[in-house]
């Protein structure tokens, strides 16, 4: 057992206390392979093989990920993506229209947050030319706290030259942003032509609820969110777009480091190299969790994210609407209909300086991590799928008295 702490921390996280209890004895000694920890063992060896295909299993049910997809186990974290989805699908789009080796490729990004803002930036830097169809910044007032309207996009995909895919952040984690499930907010994949694959950076809102996984052409997520600790990033990704990189060096574009090749990873189950065992062990026992514990009653014909999805309703409303009260004392930095279920930022109307104290008796009273990203300043309360109502309810208890004592 460990001393009781409310981890409110943006990622790395907290994770399921029983996860973490096995973990510890697996590190010592794994049952499979006695007198050797799970760390210790060959990843080629009969018990990791089943780590990660029972791992793949669960995935695979808790997303309900059709046939037609592949889930890959990598490394080199979120950042890395931002350049491996580039790579690879241009590799796909230059293969499949046997462009001009000189032709340039476009790649279009939905940009809403911080992170999409980064991933833009790194598609730019791989040589495509990156066209922003969406600057929340441009329209939140030099601030990322809004999604503007489909109706709003600069979507103008000719059907000659069509991008290589349309790139968005499902969830903002630094500015509280997130892509609502349904209605005006959800991603438009209907004005989104057909045969352009969407890739979702999904890090800080995976298994947070069900997903039409069918939609998209690639997911990706960092796993120290939701997932298990860092070190691992789950890629999903549609058949057809794993593509042999060298044979698209005819069409132009330059050589891919091997590692960063969907197709080496798939080819080899994601064994191309050696993996990071231990997190992805750990990865195994999280994902079993929610499978086994779900945080909420599975209700007969739900989905199997379901509970998680109305978890995070429960928890992210009862801190929200402390901001919508009337007095004003916490100011909710995004807007209203596009708020996250993850990480709820706000400022304190009473200044920095007010902030500065928040954190600090906070941390005080054991809840922990909860300033803001360092690009933004303000206050980010992170409650990912292993915080739990009560502790949310023990925040929500603490805001009210200090607000009460500094109003
Ligand atoms: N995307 C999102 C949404 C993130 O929250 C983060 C990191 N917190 C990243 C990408 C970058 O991930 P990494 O640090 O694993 O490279």
């Amino acid at each position: 057992q460990r001393q009781e702490t409310i981890n409110l921390n943006a990622g790395p996280s907290p994770l399921p206390q029983a996860a973490l209890l096995t973990a510890a004895s697996s590190l010592l000694s794994y049952p499979e392979t006695p007198g050797m920890g799970i760390a210790e063992i060959s990843h080629r060896s009969k018990a990791f093989e089943g780590v990660i295909h029972q791992a793949n299993a669960d995935l695979r049910q808790l997303l309900e990920i059709p046939d037609n997809y592949k889930v890959l186990w990598m490394q080199g974290g979120g950042l890395t993506q931002f350049a491996a989805t580039v790579l690879n699908l241009v590799a796909w789009y230059r293969i499949k229209n046997q462009t001009k080796p000189e032709e340039e490729v476009e790649a279009q990004y939905v940009v809403t947050g911080s992170w999409s803002a980064k991933a833009a930036e790194e598609g730019a830097r791989m040589g495509v030319k990156t066209t922003k169809i969406v600057d929340g910044k441009k329209v939140g007032g030099d601030k990322f706290k809004t999604i503007p309207e489909a109706s709003e996009w600069q979507l103008n995909a000719s059907a000659e030259k069509k991008p290589a895919f349309v790139y968005y952040c499902d969830n903002e984690t630094v500015d509280g942003v997130e892509f609502q499930a349904e209605g005006a907010k959800a991603f438009p994949f209907d004005k989104i032509d057909k045969d352009v694959p969407v890739v979702c950076d999904m890090s800080s809102n995976f298994l947070s609820r069900p997903v039409d996984v069918s939609k998209y052409g690639i997911i990706y997520a960092g796993a120290q969110k939701n997932l298990g600790p860092s070190g691992v990033t789950l890629v999903i990704i549609r058949d057809d777009l794993i593509v042999d990189l060298d044979a698209a060096l005819p069409y132009g574009g330059a050589r891919v480091p091997s590692m960063l090749s969907y197709k080496n990873m798939a080819a080899n189950d994601s064994m191309f190299n050696t993996p990071p065992t231990f997190t992805i062990y750990v990865c195994s026992l999280v994902l079993r969790s929610l499978l086994e514990t779900p945080p909420l009653p599975l209700a007969s014909g739900a989905r199997p994210l379901s509970p998680l999805s109305s978890y995070a309703d429960k928890k992210s409303s009862l801190i929200y609407s402390l901001l919508d009260a009337p007095e004003g004392f916490y100011l909710g930095t995004a807007d209203k209909d596009v708020r996250s279920r993850m990480n709820v930022t706000f400022r304190l109307k009473g200044g920095e300086a007010l902030e500065k104290k928040f954190v600090a008796e906070a941390s005080e009273k054991g809840i922990k991590g909860v300033g803001g990203h360092r690009s933004v300043g303000g206050i980010r309360t992170s409650i990912y799928n292993a915080v739990t109502l009560e502790q949310v309810e023990q925040l929500v208890e603490f805001m009210k008295a200090f607000q009460a004592a500094n109003s």
